[in-house]
C-alpha cells in the first residue's frame, strides 16, 4: 500500500511508502496563518517512507523555528511538508490524493483558535498541548 500526494499546480509530487501517523490539527494563530486556514491539518510519516517524485528543485522553505520548518511549492504556494533538522517529517492532509488513511485525532491550542473556526466532530480538544509530552 502507497499513498500520493502533490502541490495544487502539480510541479511537485511525493510519495509514501507507509501509512501517516499522528493526524492533527493545531489552531495556534501561527499555524493558522502558516496553513492560511482554521489551523493546521498534519500527520507524520514512518521514517524513511516519503520521497519526492517530481520537482523537488521547485520547492522553497521557511524555517518556522531553530530546526523545524515548512516546504512550499514555489510556483502554486501549496505547503506540502513539514521539515525537522532537513529532513521531510510529516506531510499536510490536504496535499495528500483521496484518503491519506488517517483522520485528525486531535485538535490542539483549541483555547487559541480563530473566532470564526467551528470545530466538528468528536476527535479530542486541548487547551494547549495534548496531555502527553511525547506528542508533538
Ligand atoms: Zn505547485
Ligand atoms: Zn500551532
Amino acid at each position: 500500500m502507497f499513498w500520493t500526494g502533490g502541490c495544487l499546480c502539480d510541479r511537485v509530487r511525493y510519495r509514501l511508502g507507509s501509512a501517516l501517523l499522528n493526524g492533527r490539527s493545531c489552531h495556534c494563530s501561527r499555524c493558522r496563518k502558516a496553513f492560511s486556514g482554521s489551523g493546521s491539518a498534519y500527520a507524520e510519516i514512518t521514517p524513511g517512507s516519503f520521497s519526492w517524485t517530481k520537482g523537488e528543485d521547485n520547492l522553497t522553505h521557511y524555517e518556522t523555528s531553530p530546526g523545524w520548518g515548512m516546504c512550499f511549492c514555489r510556483s502554486c504556494g501549496t505547503t506540502l511538508c513539514g521539515m525537522h533538522e532537513g529532513k521531510v517529517h510529516g506531510v499536510t492532509l490536504g496535499s495528500v490524493d483521496g484518503d491519506p488513511g488517517v483522520q485528525i485525532d486531535m485538535h490542539i491550542f483549541v483555547d487559541s483558535k480563530a473566532q470564526w473556526d467551528h470545530i466538528g466532530g468528536d476527535a479530542p480538544q486541548f487547551p494547549e498541548f495534548p496531555p502527553n509530552p511525547a506528542a508533538k
